[in-house]
């Protein structure tokens, strides 16, 4: 093989953001730093999908061998076991990805759930230094992810803590139009994520108007306070199409309400993802270089 002058990588650690409409997957180094990427739309057959995976390590391994590999997928999963059963990617349901990939690639796999992926992610390259560290996405749907010391909190049973599916009292000028897709009246979900608000304000979040926006800031506002409180976080990172959207203004007035109604806790520090939409790539690169069980 003729390398261009450059030395081998002695290996790479692959990740992969498998969404429900786009597949990302990226090459690392040990460091974390991206040497191949490749993006392209999620295939609706298992088969293809598999198949598409194949075909995008390959390449984004461009010869090295491959030393771990993370991948971020929708909930549900065990992330044990390495089931994935992704609720928007309808061909995929009870399929041992963990078992296929590790029978395929010879090295270890790691697999999660989406928003714990990308709170290692945003932990991990964002350069956030915090002990209790909640990561929330808020984009088709909403999550999150809890790090302690860097460690993924987990649940009764491995489960995965549904941060978004909590009651909160709202401010909607339509208020007939708010129900959660989990079944429940009055979720934040409900009301913040990028289905709720096509469905409350009949257009997509990028159409909002300031004043739609500051509603929208005051019922988030109103789960962060929630969270604050119980969770008693040093940092909130917010990221997904929604929250980098609604950009500054929006992160500016939700931390603010938050504020208003936060009592006998530490306000915590509030920002924006500073990786954009790489959170999830980036937290699967880092599963595949420190695993998970850490
Ligand atoms: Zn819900």
């Amino acid at each position: 093989m003729h390398w261009k002058g450059r030395a081998p990588a002695m290996g790479v650690y692959i990740g992969l953001d498998i969404g429900g409409t786009k597949l990302m997957v990226a090459a690392a180094d040990r460091e974390g730093r991206i040497l191949h990427r490749s993006r392209a739309d999620t295939a609706a057959g298992l088969q293809d999908g598999l198949d598409q995976l194949e075909r995008m390590t390959t390449e984004t391994a461009a010869g090295e061998a491959i030393l771990g590999m993370g991948a971020a997928v929708g909930g549900p999963l065990d992330w044990e076991s390495g089931v994935v059963s992704p609720l928007h990617q309808a061909a995929w349901r009870e399929v041992p990805l963990k078992a296929i990939m590790e029978e395929r690639w010879n090295c270890p796999f790691w697999v999660d759930v989406d928003t714990n992926i990308a709170a290692l992610g945003e932990y991990r390259y964002g350069k956030t230094a915090a002990r209790r560290f909640l990561y929330l996405t808020i984009s088709t749907g909403m999550g999150g992810g809890l790090l302690i010391d860097g460690k993924i909190y987990r649940g009764a049973g491995g489960v995965h803590p549904e941060v978004a599916h909590q009651s909160i009292p709202f401010r909607c000028a339509y208020p007939s139009r708010v129900v959660c897709e989990c079944g429940a009246p009055d979720c934040l979900e409900g009301l913040v994520s990028g289905n709720a608000i096509r469905r409350i304000y009949a257009r997509p979040a990028e159409k909002l108007d300031p004043d739609e926006w500051s509603e929208v800031a005051y019922n988030l506002g109103q789960g962060l306070r929630n969270l604050a409180a119980i969770l008693a976080p040093e940092v909130i990172c917010l990221g997904g199409g929604v929250a980098l959207g609604g950009g500054p203004e929006f992160i500016r007035q939700a931390r603010q309400v938050m504020q208003d109604h936060l009592k006998l806790v530490p306000v915590p520090e509030v920002h924006l993802s500073q990786l954009g939409s790489d959170t999830a790539l980036l937290g699967a690169v880092a599963a595949a270089i420190h695993g998970l069980d850490q």
